[in-house]
């Protein structure tokens, strides 16, 4: 066995059954992604469409792609025919276009809400209110080519654990609340909550979608 699937074996057991592991290979090669697809990983996360789409075209075809990072509406062709999930939704203009390109491959697009909860400024997505209005208007309820099928949040950067729960409990309870809101069908039920930092304590807060990649895969040689 490969450290790759040694750290993969390892994650699992220790979450519980019901939290998928979203594999985060972005500037990792190929050969890293395959030892990790023989251990029986499926799902992979990457941010750069560029890399994505390189990746998809050599990679096994049963492979589930994850998109994860800021999404800028010119690249969403590229990764239309083929994404499995979009994490990183974080306008409504975006949501259009994915609508758009997803029509035009006849398919249906998953798409998970990504809600701004860290304290830094630079982070993306939607607040509370935003979302509920987006939800709510009919120019959404038009889109027919998108499923909104949970909610994505990225914790501040930082060690005080208290403040990533507080973070993580914040997202949790907006998941909670558009649940019962019944403005969304039953597909939305995924809560994408938890790197390698803090997956611990986003399963705490009912993350049942972690997004691992350096403890399965080791450092990256820059941030990404
Ligand atoms: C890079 C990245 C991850 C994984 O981070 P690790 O700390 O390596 O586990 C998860 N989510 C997003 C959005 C990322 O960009």
């Amino acid at each position: 066995m490969t450290s790759i699937q040694t750290h993969i074996n390892e994650l699992k057991a220790s979450i519980p059954k019901n939290v998928s592991i979203v594999a985060v290979s972005k500037t990792k090669p190929n050969s890293m992604l395959l030892e990790a697809y023989n251990a029986g990983q499926l799902d992979f996360g990457e941010n750069y469409v560029q890399e994505l789409v390189d990746k998809q075209k050599s990679l096994p075809t049963d492979i589930r792609w994850h998109f994860i990072g800021h999404l800028q509406s010119n690249k969403v062709k590229y990764i239309a025919p083929f994404v499995y999930l979009i994490h990183s939704v974080d306008s409504f203009k975006l949501l259009v276009e994915i609508d758009k390109q997803a029509k035009k491959n006849n398919r249906i697009i998953d798409c998970l809400l990504q809600i701004y909860i860290a304290q830094e400024e630079t982070k993306f997505g939607f607040d509370r209110t935003d979302c509920f209005n987006m939800l709510e208007s009919d120019s959404f309820k038009a889109l027919k080519n998108i499923r909104i099928c949970g909610l994505m949040g990225m914790a501040s950067f930082t060690a005080k654990e208290e403040q990533i729960e507080k973070e993580f409990a914040t997202i949790k309870q907006l998941f909670d609340d558009i649940k019962e809101s019944n403005l969304l069908t039953s597909s939305f039920q995924h809560l994408s909550i938890g790197m390698s930092s803090d997956y611990l304590l986003a399963i705490k807060h009912g993350s049942n979608m972690i997004r691992v990649g350096s403890m399965i895969f080791g450092n990256r040689n820059y941030n990404a």
